[in-house]
């Protein structure tokens, strides 16, 4: 079944645009051309990813990316979002709020559609793999849920494929560089200090119990899970 995208974008060229290319890529698309529409079109079936402008009538894109990460249904939705050259701050902060990826406009309808199939790529659960356990912490890759003392945790795609490879790797020391090829992959372009970003959302979401502490920081060369705290 072809995967359906979300389009919130107010200017109609863009917007047409995108759709042009997710339609020849084989992608059903949903339209919005403002914050409000966005909303009113988050019911099921549900998109399988959002592309979000950051810049739009009534409220930012990082604005809506928050509301979306509060939205009881849309809040596993991976985020993707458009933004301006040299918005590299917002870039972080969009990161921050919750959204998976950025990039930047104008873009080449191939690094688009790369960047589209990377991120439902790293959203797709693992099928027929064991759950993983480490004091108190478990992964279940079917369920796609990870659990702290029995107690659900609520992380993003991203941040439940990285804790996934940390887990099957325990107590080996990665690079930012090495997260980035096993975690992303090895064809899309993303900045290094995106790593530290997910880092940093991954140990909030493991905070509850002080299972945050299993992520470790490795001076000058990267990070490492431990299986004690
Ligand atoms: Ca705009």
């Amino acid at each position: 079944m072809s995967k359906r995208v979300l389009l919130v974008e107010d200017e109609a060229p863009i917007r047409e645009m995108l759709e042009f290319v997710l339609v020849q890529y084989g992608f059903q698309t949903i339209q919005a051309e403002d914050f409000d529409v966005a909303l009113e079109k988050l019911v099921e079936p549900y998109p399988d990813i959002i592309l979000l402008d950051w810049m739009l009538p009534g409220g930012s894109g990082i604005q809506l990316a928050k509301k979306l990460k509060q939205h009881q249904h849309a809040r596993n939705i991976p985020i993707i979002m458009l933004t301006a050259r040299g918005e590299e701050e917002d870039k972080i902060r969009g990161l921050e709020v919750g959204a998976d990826d950025y990039i930047t406009k104008p873009f080449s309808p191939k690094e688009l559609i790369a960047r589209i199939k990377a991120v439902l790529r790293r959203a797709a659960p693992t099928a027929s793999e064991e759950p993983i356990h480490f004091n108190g912490l478990n992964l279940d890759p079917v369920s796609h849920r990870v659990t702290a003392n029995d107690e659900p945790l609520d992380m993003g795609p991203t941040e439940f494929k990285l804790l996934h490879f940390f887990m099957a790797h325990a107590e080996r020391v990665y690079s930012r560089e090495q997260l980035l090829d096993n975690v992303w992959g090895t064809n899309v372009y993303v900045e290094d200090r995106t790593v530290d970003v997910h880092i940093r959302r991954l140990r909030k979401a493991m905070e509850k119990f002080g299972h945050d502490a299993m992520i470790q920081t490795v001076r000058g060369a990267g990070y490492r899970f431990s299986s004690k705290i």
